[in-house]
C-alpha cells in the first residue's frame, strides 16, 4: 500500500515504538502510586514526555497537559475557557472562530452556542451512518459564537477578526494549519490582535506540529491543541499547551474533574506508553525535522509535476506560498472523488477531506467558493517517509 494519507494519520516511528514497548511490558507502574520503582520509573517517563514535547514548541514542561488527542484538546480549551470566564469570572460569553475550522472546534463551539444538543450517529440498515436529528432541540447556553468567513485559501482576514470583537469577546480559536488544503493562517498577527483587545487566543496546532517552527516564547499564544498521530507518534495521546505566566496557569475550567493528574486538568490514570511514544515522537521531530521537511518540500513540485501531466485541469488548492509542507489539496475535473478513492484503494490510501468519521462533501471546500467542484476534491499528504513511487 503506498501511503499517501499523512494528515488522517502518519506511520509510527519504529523509534517510537522502540520507546513505548517497555511501558506495555516490564514498566506497567502507575506513575500516580510513587513510592515504589515501577510507579517512579513511569512518573519519571511521564515527565521526560513532557519536556520533551514542550522543548519543540519552546514552552515550559508545565505547560503541556496531556490529553487523548487533539479533538480533546479542543474541545478542552474552549469549554474550558468559555466556563470559566462566563459562570466563574463573569467577564462574557462571546467567541470568535472561522467557518474551516477541524470539526472537534467547530462542533464543541456549536455545542456552546445551543446548535447541537446531540452529536450521535447511528448506523441504520442500509450500513450508512445517519445522523440522529430527532433530538434536535436549541439549547440556551449562554454563549454566542461568531463564525467568520474565510478568503479563497481558507484564510482568515485579519480586518474580519478585528470588526468581530465586541466588549464581550472572550476567545478568538483559529486553525494554524487547514488539514485539508494546507493554507496557514496568519497566526502571529491574528494572535497580535487578540492581545490588543484583551481576548484570549487558542489555535489548532494539530497538522503543524513537527512541519513548521512553533516558538510560544515568540507567539503570544494562550493555547495551543497537538495529537500524537500527525507526526509518526500513537493515537490516543495528545496535548493541550496553557500557558503560564509567572506562577499560575491562564485559567480555564478543568476538563476532568477527579484525581491531580495533569495538575488537575485531567484526572484519571496516565496512559504511559502513549505518552511517552508522544514524547519520543516530538525529540524525533525536533531532531530531524529540518532534514525531512527539505525533503517534503523538495518531494511536492515533482508530485505536482506529475498529477499536472496525468491529470489537465488539475488545480491545486490552498495558498501555495504559504502553506503546510506536503499537503496537496486538488480538483482533479470530471471524477467523483468517491469513486477515484475507491478505484485505487487497493493500490494507494488518499483521501476526500478530513477523516472526521462520516463521509460528507468537505465543508471546507465549501467555504473556499467550490462547492460546485467539491465532489472533485482530493488531498494527498506526504510524508518523512514518502517517495515518488508512492504516486498514481
Ligand atoms: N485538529 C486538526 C486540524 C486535525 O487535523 C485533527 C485530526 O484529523 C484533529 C484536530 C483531531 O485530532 P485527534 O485525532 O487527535 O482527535
Amino acid at each position: 500500500m503506498n501511503y499517501l494519507d499523512n494528515s488522517s494519520t502518519t506511520p509510527i516511528d519504529p523509534e517510537v515504538l522502540d520507546a513505548m514497548l517497555p511501558y506495555l511490558k516490564e514498566e506497567y507502574g502507575n506513575p500516580s502510586s510513587r513510592y515504589y520503582s515501577l510507579a517512579v520509573n513511569a512518573e519519571k517517563a511521564v515527565e521526560e514526555a513532557r519536556e520533551k514535547v514542550a522543548a519543540l514548541i519552546n514552552s515550559k514542561p508545565e505547560e503541556i497537559i496531556f490529553t487523548g488527542g487533539a479533538s480533546e484538546s479542543n474541545n478542552f480549551i474552549i469549554k474550558g475557557v468559555a466556563d470559566y470566564k462566563k459562570y466563574y469570572e463573569n467577564k462574557g460569553n462571546h467567541i470568535i472562530t472561522s467557518t474551516v475550522e477541524h470539526k472537534s472546534v467547530l462542533q464543541a463551539c456549536k455545542y456552546l452556542n445551543g446548535d447541537i444538543f446531540d452529536n450521535r450517529i447511528r448506523n441504520n440498515a442500509v450500513s450508512k451512518f445517519v445522523k440522529i436529528k430527532n433530538t434536535f432541540k436549541k439549547v440556551d447556553r449562554g454563549f454566542n459564537i461568531t463564525f467568520l468567513k474565510v478568503n479563497e485559501f481558507g484564510q482568515v482576514n485579519q480586518e474580519d477578526f478585528k470588526n468581530a470583537i465586541k466588549t464581550n469577546s472572550i476567545l478568538a480559536s483559529f486553525i494554524w494549519g487547514n488539514n485539508e488544503i494546507g493554507s496557514l493562517n496568519p497566526i502571529n498577527n491574528l494572535c497580535s490582535i487578540a492581545k490588543e483587545n484583551n481576548i484570549l487566543f487558542h489555535s489548532d496546532a494539530t497538522q503543524v506540529l513537527g512541519k513548521i517552527d512553533i516558538d510560544v516564547r515568540k507567539v503570544p499564544v494562550d493555547f495551543l491543541s497537538f495529537s500524537a498521530h500527525k507526526l509518526y507518534g500513537p493515537k490516543g495521546v495528545g496535548a493541550a499547551f496553557i500557558r503560564k505566566n509567572n506562577y499560575a496557569h491562564t485559567p480555564l475550567t478543568s476538563l476532568i474533574h477527579g484525581g491531580q493528574q495533569e495538575y488537575g486538568y485531567r484526572g484519571g490514570t496516565h496512559a504511559v506508553h502513549n505518552i511517552v511514544g508522544f514524547g519520543k515522537a516530538c525529540e524525533i521531530a525536533k531532531r530531524d525535522m529540518n532534514k525531512y521537511i527539505k525533503k517534503i518540500i523538495s518531494l511536492e513540485p515533482e508530485v505536482k509535476k506529475i498529477l499536472n501531466i496525468k491529470y489537465p485541469g488539475i488545480e491545486f488548492l490552498g495558498d501555495q506560498d504559504n502553506k503546510i509542507p506536503g499537503v496537496i489539496g486538488m480538483i482533479i475535473p470530471n471524477i467523483i472523488n468517491e469513486i477515484f478513492i475507491k478505484d485505487l484503494s487497493n493500490k494507494v490510501a488518499i483521501s476526500a477531506g478530513s477523516a472526521c468519521g462520516i463521509s460528507e462533501p468537505s465543508y471546507v471546500i465549501d467555504e473556499i467558493g467550490k462547492k460546485s467542484v467539491s465532489s472533485q476534491f482530493i488531498r494527498l499528504t506526504l510524508s518523512k517517509y514518502s517517495s515518488i513511487n508512492d504516486l498514481f
